[in-house]
């Protein structure tokens, strides 16, 4: 949960693109027998101008290119505005929204949201939320800040548990105590730093404060912040809604309280239901429990549209120095466009296509004007058409520059605007971006409706007509229109957007060695303005406060108020996925799943890399990234990219690594290729496929160079929000060989490696090795594939994959056996402090696991859930992180982690503290069922038809296992928790340790810890 959470955190409140179109568009259906009557029932039920419960139907209508039926309602009495998705689909979605649009950066709208979630009227246990997250089968459960909007979605495939999470939402968000100690723990408060020591200083703390502490010392983030409230200042987006940590302390409780009465209001509220659920129940309950309670009021929410301005503007900004990215070029610049209002939503969708044909892929204008030339390590965060503010915007720009190359850059922006201006672009670009916006409606997710509520939101909350943004089909043919009628219709726009826009703001970012410590300052200045207004009633206060606190997060309480699933719903059954498989051309060994794919074909295959020499293992991941966006054949890489966008949704390899259900001592490890593209273009993905395998071209040094400098900087830029997966991939990194080739591949050792070939003068030795590997791995030798289709197109597939594979090199292997684990590793115990110059920590600690069919297996990940309980209190409640946990993922180690934590050492004893918590038993019954539940979140989570039988190709986890697997989750009890407790954790006989955060003076005296600085 936790990284769900803190990613879409990151990018809401950053305002970038939350879903692309393509994702926008996704889609998710189960069954296809059932298609036909999708919307009759409902159809029946409602029509224009009936009321039901209260509220009149608006709106009803069709979108068959998504298989659903919008309908719009609104609350008689109070305004409320209601948009239900009707579509056979189980994965059903509820969320409640506002129109939140502070004037300050206090983060009142952020601290509310935590707030609310602190415990209700009807709910008055502390953090119902959380708790729900154990109480239930959700797929998906959150709450998210935009820059003028709060959310509460959640979605679920179990009506019970719709039932129950709807009622604890609605009365979360009506009806929240506000307490002021919920206040206190949430937003900020002066406390002792040791709560036990009057003598200690005073400090700020509070969860929201040390989170923003975070997000503003993550300096992508900050420039996203700085650049929305650059281009649009006059009103709400002109400040942080998420909260400036040095503004935070100015919020007051009774202003929280307010804020809540005046936003929190039926008639500021969007309702939104989605799913195969009966809309007259939803109304029904929300109406009766809620909403008839309220009369309307008139809130004055709206955003104004932004005045425009007479000339450009610039500004400049300080951030913090990347350790990771090289010395010479940190400076980040972009140039943002204000457009239309985001209302208009032909116009967008028209910003939208030129947003892709601008900078998406080699074939683009920008990427070949701006990434090419190297004069920078990639765009800048928020580059792109981005239609989250009322009005809409468009940015380009690079980071990892040097600071002379400022004004060139500046230059070669115009320059490449005039050159699209007076060129155009060619027609193919055109259809590849049409064609996959067109394969993006059929390709079917498994959280369609979710997708859906996140994609509509923005311009929802802004008045816009969300139904009308669904007709896709309707914008694809106009927009055809458009470019047949005139052909320079989109240079005109270009003229019009962007040559003669002189709404136009330039930031630029560089970094400066003082920066942590002038914010150190700034805060330390706050904080002393603060104390010396204190009164010596004051000091008496906060020193009680504190201890009030402390006394109530300590409450054992009880949250039998909240409703809950049992164990007992939860099905003892696996409905088995139908799997076919067989050999083509002469052993290549296929897996074949016949489903309702809407017309696409999904192919993914495993070439293991088991038997390459040592020395090119390490550059797997790099070879992964490259070989598909190099060029093949007679195809250079910008027209290979050209046409895997026309013919397919793209063609990917990723590292595969995976140990042996049952037998520990094997493993696999090899490169995942996949790709679809809808039926009738079968032939043509399978063309382009072949040309990599037979005639990659891995020569021309300077796209390799560009490729290289871009992982590099991607992979940098994930370390400070996914700080503690790569914790948990250092800290296991001794306890197994797996482990250890997982970092490799993926931790912090890749990062590095990236870091330096990035920097490195010449990379033709490094091209050569990877020449190296793709003559030893790109073969049906050692391949395994599996495909997802349609039924009725079996025989077409089957003819076109024999032909595919008939062209490959090397004679197949037969059988492909899982690898044994070389003598040469030693599993040992380890302890490694990453030094990186972040305000927060992210610890971890990690103990050898079991394989998936072990016995333990399920015990260990009931364990790792029940922990969370324990975690969460002391890491986030007390602690004042944003969050922490552990987990155990079958096959791998069994992890503890903390992210972005105030502590260190400490939070590393408190891993310690949880496993004595459960060996003292600390728990009880109802915590066991609940840890139950919550490992069945992630067992039973949806499946999307082209992913169905992934289970088993990728981890050879059988339907037999798996059913096994959920036996043992599901049976098991107290005493074998206690058990693996003890076996597997406080009797470990080796366990790994990392840190990654500060210098950190206890552990660098310590001779016990390995110290890593950059
Ligand atoms: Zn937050």
């Amino acid at each position: 949960m936790l990284r769900s959470f803190a990613s879409l955190r990151r990018r809401v409140i950053s305002g970038v693109k939350l879903q692309k179109a393509r994702s926008v568009v996704s889609s998710h259906r189960r069954g296809r027998s059932a298609l036909a009557s999708v919307g009759d029932a409902v159809k029946e039920e409602f029509e224009v101008g009936r009321e039901v419960s209260g509220f009149l139907v608006k709106e009803i209508q069709d979108v068959p290119e998504l298989h659903l039926t919008a309908i719009r309602l609104e609350h008689l009495a109070t305004g409320a505005d209601y948009l239900h998705i009707d579509r056979n689909d189980q994965n059903n979605v509820f969320c409640v929204g506002f129109r939140t649009t502070p004037r300050d950066s206090t983060g009142v709208p952020h601290i509310l949201e935590h707030t609310v979630l602190c415990g209700s009227k009807k709910y008055p246990c502390r953090d119902p939320f959380f708790k729900m997250l154990n109480r239930s089968l959700s797929t998906f459960m959150n709450a998210l800040t935009g820059s003028d909007y709060t959310m509460y979605p959640f979605s679920t495939q179990h009506p019970v548990d719709f039932r129950n999470l709807m009622s604890v939402y609605l009365d979360a968000v009506f009806r929240p105590n506000l307490s002021e100690m919920d206040f206190l723990q949430e937003g900020w408060r002066l406390e002792h730093q040791d709560i036990q020591d009057k003598s200690s200083p005073l400090v700020f703390k509070g969860v929201v404060f040390n989170e923003m502490k975070g997000v503003f010392a993550d300096s992508q983030q900050l420039f996203m912040q700085k650049l929305q409230n650059g281009l649009f200042p006059s009103h709400t987006y002109g400040v942080v809604s998420g909260g400036d940590p040095l503004s935070i302390p100015q919020l007051t409780w009774q202003q929280l309280k307010d804020f809540h009465a005046y936003h929190y209001h039926p008639s500021n509220a969007r309702f939104y239901t989605y799913g195969n659920q009966p809309l007259s129940h939803h109304l029904e309950f929300i109406n009766d429990n809620y909403l008839s309670n309220y009369a309307k009021i008139n809130p004055q929410t709206e955003v104004p549209e932004e005045p425009s301005w007479s000339q450009p503007l610039y500004a400049h900004i300080d951030c913090g120095v990347d350790p990771m990215a090289s010395g010479e070029a940190q400076t980040s610049i972009a140039v943002s466009y204000k457009l239309i209002n985001i209302t208009d939503t032909f116009e967008t969708f028209i910003l939208q296509v030129l947003g892709e044909l601008m900078m998406n892929g080699p074939n683009a204008p920008f990427y070949k004007s701006l990434l090419e030339p190297k004069l920078g390590s990639s765009f800048s965060p928020s580059s792109g058409f981005d239609s989250h503010t009322r009005n809409t915007s468009f940015t380009v720009g690079l980071q990892g520059i040097r600071s002379d190359d400022i004004e060139k850059i500046k230059c070669v922006i115009d320059e490449t605007f005039d050159k699209m201006i007076k060129d155009g672009f060619p027609m193919e670009r055109v259809e590849a971006i049409l064609h996959n916006l067109e394969l993006g409606i059929k390709h079917q997710t498994s959280n369609f409706g979710l997708g859906l509520v996140m994609a509509l939101t923005p311009l929802w909350n802004l008045g816009g007509d969300p139904v009308n943004a669904l007709q896709i089909n309707r914008n694809i043919t106009k927009f055809r229109k458009c470019i047949d009628k005139n052909p320079e219709f989109l240079q005109e726009k270009i003229a019009e957007y962007f040559k003669k826009n002189t709404h136009k703001y330039t930031l630029t970012m560089s970094p400066q060695l003082d920066y942590e410590a002038k914010a150190q300052k700034a805060e330390e200045a706050l904080l002393g303005e603060q104390v010396s207004a204190l009164t010596n009633d004051d000091h008496v206060r906060i020193w009680e406060q504190g201890h009030i606190l402390a006394r109530k997060q300590e409450e054992e309480e009880d949250p039998s108020c909240l409703p809950t699933l049992q164990v007992s719903d939860i099905s003892r059954n696996v409905s088995p996925v139908l799997l076919t498989d067989i050999t083509l051309s002469g052993g290549v060994p296929v897996q074949i799943s016949d489903q309702p794919t809407n017309g696409i074909t999904y192919f993914s295959a495993v070439l293991d890399t088991q038997d390459i020499p040592d020395h090119l293992r390490s550059l797997v991941p790099l070879f992964c990234g490259v070989v598909t966006r190099m060029g093949a054949g007679h195809l250079d890489f910008r027209q290979i990219d050209q046409e895997m966008d026309l013919f397919t949704g793209g063609l990917d390899a990723c590292t595969h690594l995976i140990t042996h259900p049952i037998n520990a001592a094997q493993y696999e490890e090899g490169i995942l290729l996949s790709s679809h593209c809808l039926d009738q273009n079968l032939a043509k993905m399978l063309d382009l496929w072949t040309l990599i395998f037979n005639e990659v071209k891995l020569d021309d040094i300077q796209r390799f160079s560009t490729l290289v400098n871009m992982i590099a900087t991607n992979q940098a830029n994930s370390l400070v929000y996914s700080g503690h997966r790569y914790a948990m991939t250092a800290s296991s990194a001794t306890t197994s060989h797996v482990a250890a080739l997982t970092e490799c591949w993926s931790g912090l050792k890749y990062l590095r490696q990236m870091k330096a070939l990035s920097e490195a003068e010449d990379l033709s030795h490094t091209l050569e090795q990877l020449r190296e590997l793709a003559g030893l791995l790109l073969s049906r030798r050692r391949m395994r594939v599996a495909i997802n289709a349609v039924p009725n197109h079996r025989d077409t597939v089957l003819h076109s994959f024999e032909n595919f594979l008939n062209n490959l090199a090397g004679n197949p292997d037969g059988c492909i056996s899982h690898a044994s684990l070389p003598e040469t590793f030693t599993p040992h115990t380890s302890k490694t402090h990453h030094v990186f110059p972040f305000p927060v920590n992210f610890a971890s600690k990690s103990f050898p696991g079991v394989p998936y069919a072990h016995p333990d297996s399920g015990a260990l990940r009931v364990l790792a859930r029940l922990m969370f309980r324990f975690l969460h209190r002391e890491i986030r409640e007390k602690g004042g992180a944003y969050g922490g946990g552990a987990a155990a993922s079958p096959g791998g180690a069994f992890s503890f982690y903390s992210y972005r934590d105030p502590h260190s050492t400490q939070t590393l004893d408190t891993f310690d503290a949880a496993v004595e918590w459960v060996l003292s038993g600390g728990f009880n019954e109802r915590d066991v069922a609940e840890a139950k539940l919550g490992v069945f979140q992630s067992v039973d989570a949806p499946v999307s038809p082209g992913s169905q039988g992934r289970r088993r190709f990728l981890s050879h986890i059988t339907d037999e296992l798996f059913a096994e697997h959920r036996r043992l989750i599901l049976d098991t009890e107290s005493q074998d928790l206690v058990k693996v407790a003890r076996t597997y954790l406080r009797e470990a006989v080796l366990e790994g340790a990392c840190l990654i955060g500060p210098h950190n003076d206890k552990i660098s005296s310590d001779c016990f810890w390995n110290t890593i600085t950059n």
